[in-house]
């Protein structure tokens, strides 16, 4: 098995956990809206006091604290609908070196299902960066996007020319620091 296939089946197994854990948590709060209306006919029968509904609503909340999702994935939408910006990436590129292309963003489920977009498997479901802290499908050398047919809708409707993190002055060709 060579690394994408790794990759590619390390993805499945995850997306399929994601799903299982989301399949869990809606029969959760199912149970969560049974257990509250069994507490609504126990008090009215006065088999509860109000205090004993409190104490439960807080052992409640404190399990529903203690369990932070880790997944973040974008509402969904058809990138291939989103407009580009009409920015001249390519010319701007030596002077960019394109840094919007170190942000960080979540993909869609259009993504995943696509299987084409790589993604941090330690933070599913944010773009995949290397350890040179740009997108691993941008190529270095050109700042062309190795993905463009299939990119993010993230990287579609962005537009840098207002973004500070890019350019501390669009008109004039002034980039931001490097972070
Ligand atoms: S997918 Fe392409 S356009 Fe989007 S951040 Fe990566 S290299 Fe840049």
């Amino acid at each position: 098995m060579d690394a994408d296939e790794a990759y590619r089946s390390v993805a499945a197994a995850l997306r399929e956990a994601v799903e299982a854990r989301g399949r869990a948590e809606r029969q959760l709060a199912d149970l969560r809206g049974r257990f509250d209306q069994l507490v609504d006919v126990l008090a009215g029968k006065g088999l509860l006091a109000e205090g004993h509904r409190k104490v439960l609503d807080r052992a409640g909340a404190a399990a529903a604290g203690a369990v932070k999702p880790r997944v973040r994935l974008r509402a969904w939408v058809d990138k291939y609908r989103i407009p580009n910006a009409d920015v001249d990436c390519a010319a701007l590129y030596p002077l960019c070196h394109a840094r919007c292309c170190s942000l960080s963003f979540e993909l869609t489920t259009q993504d995943l299902d696509e299987g084409v977009v790589r993604w941090e498997v330690e933070e599913p479901y944010l773009i995949r960066h290397e350890a040179d802290g740009y997108c691993s499908h941008l190529d270095r050398a050109t700042g062309g996007c190795g993905v463009y047919a299939r990119r993010p809708a993230t990287c579609r409707g962005y537009d840098c020319r207002g973004d500070r993190r890019i350019w501390a002055d669009f008109d004039r060709r002034i980039p931001a620091p490097l972070p």
